[in-house]
């Protein structure tokens, strides 16, 4: 299965056994992606939240 990444609009390959809520990461700009939804075979993905994690804004 296949997603795209909506950081870099590169294609990104998915297992076939992924669930819902599974991180992926693009290989071309390394953003970690969750899976949000699955159907037939097109997998749409979020820009994954890091938790925990203060970025001094
Ligand atoms: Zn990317």
């Amino acid at each position: 299965m296949k997603a795209r990444c909506p950081e870099c609009d590169a294609e990104v390959k998915i297992p076939d056994d992924v669930i819902i809520g599974e991180i992926v990461s693009c290989p071309d700009c390394g953003q970690e992606l969750e899976i949000v939804e699955i159907t037939n075979g097109s997998v749409k993905v979020k820009v994954a939240e890091v938790e925990g994690e203060d970025w001094g804004e």
